[in-house]
């Protein structure tokens, strides 16, 4: 039997075509097919690095259809790149489904990498990078979308969108709603020639774009929640009840005198010592 085809993940630029790597010019000249989410706007990327390769189109619509058909191509030996419009494929479009049945079906995956628009946003923007997370698009189904969003309140990571210009009024308005007037960062054109990098407040932002109405891609890149803010709010639940009243409560849930007091002066951010020693004061 003969051997499978290899199923590469090709990065491509995120605008500015001289941000194409060597190896990516390398395999999209050397696969048997090239699975792009949209032919035309590949075909422009292959023809500025002359690359003339057989296309076939792979998007949310054809994606059942046209998935089984490539690892027909795959199993019968031949190497595939997959590409998406713009960075990398399965970032915020189908290629996830596709790495998928690859996978079910023991074909090779591998990954040429580059240019995202995630990483790109999150590292210009100044905010906390070390820990993140990734939300892409939120839904466009206006349930599903405000349940996303409450789900994000207490989140301390940084978090990143993408959002669409037409969109972009309507997901300040509701991420202003729900996180407060936190720091956000607007990305826009990234590496194109109007790229442009706005930090700001969400109601700074949602001023701004009520009036002048947004442009381009957007990356949105909106701060955490401040951890401080998180362990002040859990300690102030506290305030109202005494230091005894607190203690008592959890004997009364089973702890012994040591554990409650131990628990109530974590909870009040105290040392145990300075709850025994005040509980003996009074
Ligand atoms: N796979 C891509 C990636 O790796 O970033 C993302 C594809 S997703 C369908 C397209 C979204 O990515 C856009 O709506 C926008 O939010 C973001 N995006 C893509 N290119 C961008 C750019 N040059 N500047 C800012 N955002 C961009």
């Amino acid at each position: 039997m003969s051997e499978k085809g290899i199923l590469y993940l090709v990065a491509t630029p995120i605008g500015n075509l001289e941000d194409i790597t060597l190896r990516a010019l390398k395999v999209l000249n050397e696969v048997d097919m090239i699975a792009a989410e949209d032919t035309r706007h590949t075909l422009k990327l292959l023809n500025h690095f002359n690359i003339k390769k057989p296309l076939v189109s792979y998007y949310e619509h054809n994606k059942k259809l046209r998935g089984n058909y490539l690892v027909e191509q795959l199993e019968a030996g031949r190497n595939i790149a997959l590409v998406s419009d713009a960075g990398t494929p399965g970032i915020s479009d189908p290629g996830e489904d596709l790495v998928r049945l690859a996978i079910e079906n023991n074909i090779k995956v591998t990954m040429v990498p580059g240019p995202v628009a995630a990483i790109a946003g999150l590292v210009l923007s100044g905010l906390p990078s070390g820990r993140f997370v990734f939300e892409g698009f939120l839904p466009v189904n206006k349930r599903a979308r405000k349940e996303r969003i409450a789900s994000l309140v207490n989140e301390v990571r940084t978090m990143v969108f993408y959002e669409a210009p037409h969109k972009l009024v309507d997901t300040l308005k509701d991420l202003y709603k729900f996180l407060g007037d936190r720091q956000i960062v607007l990305a826009r054109e990234l590496t194109k020639k109007f790229e442009e990098i706005v930090r700001c407040t969400l109601s700074e932002a949602l001023e701004h774009y009520s009036e002048n109405s947004p442009r381009g891609e957007y990356v949105l890149i909106v701060k955490g929640k401040d951890e401080q803010e998180l362990v002040d709010r859990e300690r102030q639940k506290w305030e109202d009840i005494s230091l005894e009243k607190h203690v008592e409560m959890y004997m009364s849930q089973g702890m012994s005198k040591k554990e409650a007091i131990k628990k109530a002066a974590s909870d009040r951010g105290l040392s145990s010592r300075e709850v025994y020693k005040s509980l003996l004061e009074r």
